[in-house]
């Protein structure tokens, strides 16, 4: 293990923005923190950095005790949102920074500084613009200076804090397949923070799921959009349709009627989980019927409301472009797999 935080709590003021969370990072892993706005992503990263100390706990590199260590001690390169380059700053000087402002001891002579730097230049894919200022870049430009300053260092750990987050879709989906190049190419030990589910399951070697100051999973992308193990994280992770239903011993029901799929032991009111896309259609009426409310297009396939059962529960499936149906069109079909959360 490269990383080991150990039951780390943060209060602000009496405020806990993290309650005892515990997460191993492996050497040379590209770990997602993946979770809502507010569910404490920065702070777990800020706290790794030794940007914030912890209430309580304790944060290990490999088996070193980090959590009194300074940032620099740390040796962290981070990354954030918001392009924290230098201005008056060349591209050059800004990739040099972090080495040129190393104690002399430690300091490499300038020349094989400028030759570090124009070679991380080149990973990064900005050769020819060493030259140029911040303001002459563009956004994802930017952003692919800032990771070659944090690279320069040689960090022991990478972070980076919703490195494309400011930039359009587009920008972001490049820049994404070129990170997890350089990430196979580094081999940095990497926590990658991001709202963006998708960004997180194309990057990641494992993702961490948080909420509210908790982690609610831990896996990789598979694992996780296979088997979600909260509702948070079903609904979260991927697509879902959810509806309201209830175990019973002969079965699961949904409003009395059994809908002939099975579920865990514990009886009581449940909610059944399934993907839109993972449905079969079925002639009977013995799984899942309902009336067509409206349906709109999402990629290639047709995402059809069906309203079902007495109370119109509203879920969503995916039927193919050219299927028939229309408004109010009858339909019938099982989930191919699901799961049920009985609720506490
Ligand atoms: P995320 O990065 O997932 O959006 P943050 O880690 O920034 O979440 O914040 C988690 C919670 O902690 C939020 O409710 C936020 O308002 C609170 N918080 C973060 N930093 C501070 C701070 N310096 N002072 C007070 N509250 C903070
Ligand atoms: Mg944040």
């Amino acid at each position: 293990m490269d990383v080991r935080v150990e039951e780390v709590r943060k209060e602000f003021d009496r405020f806990a923005a993290l309650h005892a969370v515990s997460l191993e990072i492996g050497s040379g892993e590209l770990l997602a923190l993946l979770g809502p706005s507010g569910s404490g992503k920065t702070t777990l990263l800020r706290l790794i950095a030794g940007l914030e100390r912890p209430t309580s706990g304790r944060i290990f590199f490999g088996d070193e005790d980090a959590s009194e260590k300074s940032v620099q001690e740390r040796n962290i390169g981070f990354v954030f949102q918001h392009y924290a380059l230098f201005r008056h700053m060349s591209v050059l000087e800004n990739v040099a920074f972090g080495l040129k402002v190393r104690p002399r001891s430690t300091r490499p002579p300038a020349g094989e500084i400028r030759r570090r730097a124009l070679e991380l230049l080149d990973l990064v894919q900005l050769a020819g613009l060493e030259k140029r200022y911040p303001n002459q870049l563009s956004g994802g430009q930017r952003q692919r200076v800032a990771l070659a300053r944090a690279l320069a260092i040689e960090p022991r750990v990478l972070l980076l804090d919703e490195p494309f987050g400011a930039l359009d879709a587009q920008v972001r989906r490049e820049l994404r397949k070129w990170l997890r190049e350089i990430h196979e190419r580094t081999g940095h030990t990497t926590v990658f923070v991001t709202h963006d589910q998708e960004e997180a399951l194309e990057l990641a070697d494992r993702l961490c799921v948080m909420s509210q100051g908790r982690i609610e999973q831990v896996g990789t992308p598979d694992s996780v959009y296979d088997t979600p193990s909260s509702p948070f994280v079903f609904g979260f992770i991927g697509e879902s349709s959810v509806l309201p239903v209830r175990v019973e011993k002969g079965g699961i029901r949904l409003d009395e009627h059994p809908i002939g799929i099975s579920g865990p032991e514990a009886e009581g009111p449940a909610r059944l989980f399934f993907r839109p896309h993972d449905i079969e259609l079925v002639e009977d009426e013995a799984g899942l019927a309902g009336v067509v409310a409206g349906s709109r297009r999402v990629g290639g396939t047709r995402r059809v409301e069906l309203d079902i059962g007495e109370a119109a529960h509203r879920v969503e499936i995916d039927l193919p472009f050219d299927h028939p149906a229309t408004e109010r069109s009858r339909i019938a079909f099982r989930p191919k797999r699901w799961k049920i959360f009985t609720e506490a």
